[in-house]
């Protein structure tokens, strides 16, 4: 196997020569034949399923996602039935996953593979199909159709800075993997790049973890300059962003039985048509309560954001009229099913609804 990318690796490292790279990759792909976890995607596999099961795994855990994807082949088998699928019921089975513009570029995708005789082959074209980048392209045709590139995401980025023990403090992670992309390809065993590939994710998933990685039992750690001094968690060197800290509040106003929701704008970046717990700005002026009565408040984290939602109970006269305010709709609960809520906000919905004491008034 002959590295296939210009980069030049250092030659007082453990992987400087042809021989070594291929030693490297040999043993890899021995310890992922026998250690790989049985994966829904990688039985009885095909273009679709790894297609689907890319976009679904983008931030998202592998035990998360599982669930989701066996429905999602219950519901939408192939191209052709998710190409016809109507958007709101392809983001309706994705709920919960986050980051919804994934579902939406899916199913473009699909109508767009649909035009082609037979599904192009090289990452370059792919990576003109809506959702796919550089990742997407390298992981779908070097498992599909054995094309020769690399995969570079955070588990890569954390392997390589680990075995090449590289220094450098990247800003981010995105600039650590474009600029550790051509090392990725110098690396990648050409003989089953699809299965390298997935070999480097598994590793890095299941061995080579952010805290704690597993070098004692790791299958490459004579190639491995971290592993073999006892400073991995040292690497990769990445500038921590600053966390910020939100807080938000929400508003429960249930009349006859329905509970007032806000719909996300149609062409909002994030969250566009899905329903979530109106904030009190989102009421027209007029209708915002003065008082509240506090519920819970709930945490979570996306990216660098720490937020902190404050569910408030609220009362207000002329419901009917504030139901036609843009945006706003009051949905019976029987019905809720058929809207498409954002992942925590279904679960607090769920939580409240069996929760009838409300204590305690706050000043908005
Ligand atoms: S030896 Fe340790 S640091 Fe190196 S690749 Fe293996 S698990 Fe990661």
């Amino acid at each position: 196997m002959q590295p296939s990318s210009n980069v030049k690796i250092p030659e007082e490292h453990p992987l400087s020569s042809t021989k070594a790279l291929e030693s490297f990759g040999n043993e890899l792909l021995a310890w992922y034949d026998e250690h790989k976890r049985k994966l829904p995607w990688r039985t009885s596999p095909s273009l679709y399923k790894t297609v689907v099961s890319e976009f679904m795994l983008q931030q998202t855990r592998i035990s998360t996602v599982l669930p989701y994807f066996d429905r999602w082949l219950e519901k939408f088998p192939d191209f052709a039935s998710l190409a016809s699928a109507p958007e709101e019921k392809v983001v309706k089975a994705w709920e919960g996953l986050g980051y919804y513009s994934r579902a939406r570029n899916l199913r473009k995708l699909a109508k767009e593979i649909q035009a082609f005789d037979a599904p192009p082959e090289d990452p370059e074209t792919w990576q003109t199909f809506p959702g796919v980048g550089p990742y997407v392209s390298a992981a779908v045709t070097s498992i599909s159709f054995g094309s020769a590139s690399a995969v570079a995401d955070g588990n890569v980025v954390r392997i390589l800075t680990r075995i090449f023990s590289i220094d450098e403090q990247f800003k981010d992670g995105g600039t650590a993997q474009r600029k550790l992309r051509p090392l990725a390809q110098a690396l990648l065993f050409s003989n089953r790049p699809g299965d390298y590939n997935q070999a480097v994710m598994e590793l890095g998933a299941t061995v080579c973890n952010r805290r704690s990685p597993l070098c004692m039992t790791c299958p490459v750690l004579q190639f491995c300059r971290a592993g073999q001094s006892g400073d991995a968690e040292a690497f990769p060197k990445i500038d921590q962003k600053k966390v910020q800290r939100l807080r938000i509040d929400r508003l429960w106003m249930v009349q006859d039985g329905a509970l007032l929701l806000h719909k996300t704008p149609d062409d909002s970046k994030r969250l566009a048509g899905l329903y979530e717990l109106p904030r009190p700005e989102d009421l027209p002026d007029s209708f915002r309560p003065k008082k509240t009565v506090h519920i819970t408040t709930k945490r979570r984290a996306i990216a660098n954001q720490s937020i902190e939602e404050r569910i408030l109970r609220a009362e207000l006269k002329s419901y009917r009229k504030l139901s036609d305010a843009i945006d706003l709709e009051f949905i019976p609960f029987e019905k809720l099913n058929e809207v498409t809520l954002s992942g925590p906000h279904r679960k607090w919905v769920e939580e409240l609804q069996k929760k009838l004491d409300f204590p305690e008034e706050v000043e908005l």
